[in-house]
């Protein structure tokens, strides 16, 4: 789950790491009401989960309660990389001597915990990493030695950042991320900019910080910070039904039950000329529930023109989805052809079921093949 950079910002004031004060503000009054209250100088940025707002121009110094209510006019509702901007993160401005990069994440080839830290922050670090990749120190934390204070210093030193009042704080910073990054079970930590000011104090400009959704059940409080609005209607139903879902961007919905013949779906569709529009895993079980749930979720993304229902019936009765499928369209109107592979346990009393009932939009095929070439037909 990726935080806004306000919420980012929460989590790096529970672990000491020095941020600025700000409001949040959904309305240009509410922008000019915290400048006010911050006073002096503020920024106003743009919430979205999405990076490059500063270039996009979300993000715009305002002089005061004035300022700030008409730069949140401009910037609400603007699209930044198909991120529609409804929240703002009104801060009070810092002035900036140098910019820094600071960022932990996982090696996955390492199977370690990974610090990035440069002098060359601010900008987008792919190109530091591949221009200049010299320029970036790296260092892998072992998991079972834990983070240790010679690291930080590994890290600061290796960068060459040569101010005494520097190193002291941006050690510390570095220890308290790591205290973050495993505290709050994250998959990425990122400052960029992590500035120092003409007064010489670092503090976290910005924040990129995205929480392993595995461990959510661990941290409450950050998994209420999820902002379903954020999401498509059908992503929020998904959730909320414990439905695996997944949007693409073709124009047939794929059902199946498990992830590995879902896969497979996905491959026999282009191979008959389609593109997937987004695809459900019922999982094991597919009861009768479930197909409702997946059918109604699938149904929902407005891009679907067919749908494909792909079942192997193992642990899962094919008369059961069937009893499902026709229970999903008692219920709900869907109007796009459903085509129905129906193969393995209770294969032959699952399509009998279908046919008996006969509804107008349902076909059944006896292949994989066959139902794709016919739902990639029906979608065009
Ligand atoms: P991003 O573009 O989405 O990464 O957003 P950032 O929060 O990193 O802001 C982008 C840039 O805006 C920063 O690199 C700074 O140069 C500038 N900026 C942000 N906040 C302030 C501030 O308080 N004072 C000043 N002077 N510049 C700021
Ligand atoms: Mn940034």
């Amino acid at each position: 789950m990726d935080l806004y950079e306000y919420q980012g910002k929460e989590l790096f004031r529970r672990f000491g790491i020095p941020v600025s004060d700000g409001r949040l503000a959904t309305s240009p009054e509410e922008a000019r009401t915290a400048a006010q209250e911050l006073g002096g100088q503020v920024v106003v940025k743009a919430q979205v989960l999405t990076g490059g707002r500063g270039k996009a121009g979300g993000i715009k110094l305002a002089e005061g309660p004035d300022d700030a209510e008409s730069h949140a006019l401009a910037i609400l509702g603007m699209d930044i990389n198909g991120h529609v901007v409804r929240k703002l993160w009104i801060e009070s401005a810092s002035d900036i001597a140098r910019e820094y990069y600071l960022s932990l994440t996982f090696d996955r080839g390492e199977k370690k915990a990974l610090f990035m830290f440069t002098k060359e922050g601010g900008i987008d670090i792919e190109e530091v990493a591949a221009e200049r990749p010299e320029a970036l120190a790296r260092l892998h934390v072992d998991p079972f030695e834990g983070f240790q204070t010679y690291q930080a210093r590994r890290l600061i030193y290796g960068s060459g950042i040569e101010d005494e009042g520097e190193q002291k704080q941006i050690a510390k910073i570095v220890e308290q991320l790591y205290a973050a990054f495993v505290g709050a079970d994250a998959m990425l930590c990122e400052v960029n900019p992590l500035i120092v000011t003409p007064e010489g104090q670092v503090k976290a400009l910005d924040s990129k910080f995205t929480v392993d959704d595995n461990a959510l059940y661990r941290h409450p409080d950050i998994a209420e910070m999820r902002d379903l609005e954020a999401y498509p209607p059908e992503e929020r139903a998904a959730r909320e039904k414990d439905v695996t879902y997944v949007k693409l961007d073709g124009e047939v919905g794929v059902l199946g039950n498990g992830a590995g013949l879902v896969m497979s779906t996905l491959d026999v569709v282009a191979l008959a000329g389609g593109r997937p529009a987004n695809f459900c895993d019922l999982g094991g079980g597919g009861d009768a529930q479930g197909v409702v749930d997946a059918l109604e979720i699938i149904g929902a993304d407005p891009q679907v023109k067919a749908i494909l229902f792909n079942i192997f019936g193992g642990i899962t009765r094919c008369d059961e989805v069937a009893r499902g499928i026709l229970q999903a369209l008692g219920q709900l109107t869907i109007d796009e052809p459903i085509v129905v592979r129906l193969d393995g346990t209770n294969a032959e009393e699952g399509r009998r079921l279908l046919q008996e009932a006969a509804p107008p939009n349902l076909h059944v095929e006896p292949t994989m093949l066959e139902a794709a070439k016919r739902a990639v037909e029906l979608a065009a």
